[in-house]
């Protein structure tokens, strides 16, 4: 064996435990992209749970890797996203409890395709969270017109239009069919229904399953 393979051989070797390390240390160092809800979080979604007799694991994500939305027996919570969207804690409940809907359309009413968009099921899961909040958080003067204003925001037209307003190849937007949640209007609209609905605990004109409220 001459010198420059026994050295090459040394050097590969010598490399070995470093590579092997920075590959463990890169295994060890990475965060999941999920990891489940803790403090307030948790408690919103065993009260979930508990109201719409569901069982739900809430995560929270890495904005990317995971994308907010609801898979059967799990709602994907992005905080990125939220503050991306501008969401204040109302803004936060409105859209974890829009989420849990689909759960109730999944496990409760048997619905297998609760996670594909239709207008009529995401304005079900507007309603039911406007309920949801009207029935269980304590009353504020303001909370309607707030939940509308969330709502509004993030409907259809007015995602399309932003789009629009802020991409250099706005027009290119027209090619993308946005997703079916309902426009602005129909989903302030349907969430102020909703939140008059659970501040009376007895009307519910978006329930089809009767909320455990106790
Ligand atoms: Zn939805």
């Amino acid at each position: 064996m001459n010198w420059t393979i026994l050295m090459g051989a040394l050097v590969f070797l010598m490399l070995v435990p470093v590579l092997a390390t920075s590959v463990m240390g890169q295994v060890t160092n990475s965060q999941p992209a999920c990891v489940p809800a803790t403090g307030g979080l948790q408690t919103l979604a065993a009260r979930l749970d508990h109201v719409w007799g569901t069982r739900t694991a809430l995560l929270v994500c890495d904005g990317t890797r995971v994308k907010f939305e609801a898979k059967p027996g799990t709602v994907y919570f992005v905080p990125d996203q939220a503050r991306d969207l501008r969401f204040d804690n109302l803004g936060i409940l409105y859209i974890v409890a829009h989420e849990w809907r689909h759960q109730v359309q999944f496990q409760r009413m048997g619905m297998a395709n609760a996670f594909s968009f239709s207008q009529q099921k995401e304005l079900q899961a507007d309603c039911l969270a406007g309920y949801f909040i009207g029935a269980v958080t304590p009353y504020a003067p303001d909370t309607e017109r707030r939940l509308m204003a969330t709502a509004a925001a993030i409907g259809d037209d007015r995602i399309l239009h932003n789009a629009r307003l802020a991409g250099p190849f706005g027009n290119l937007v027209d090619q993308f069919t946005p997703s079916p949640h309902g426009n602005a209007q129909s989903r302030a609209d349907v969430i102020q229904i909703g939140h008059r609905d659970g501040r009376q605990r007895d009307i519910v004109s978006c329930a089809v399953v009767t909320p455990n409220l106790r």
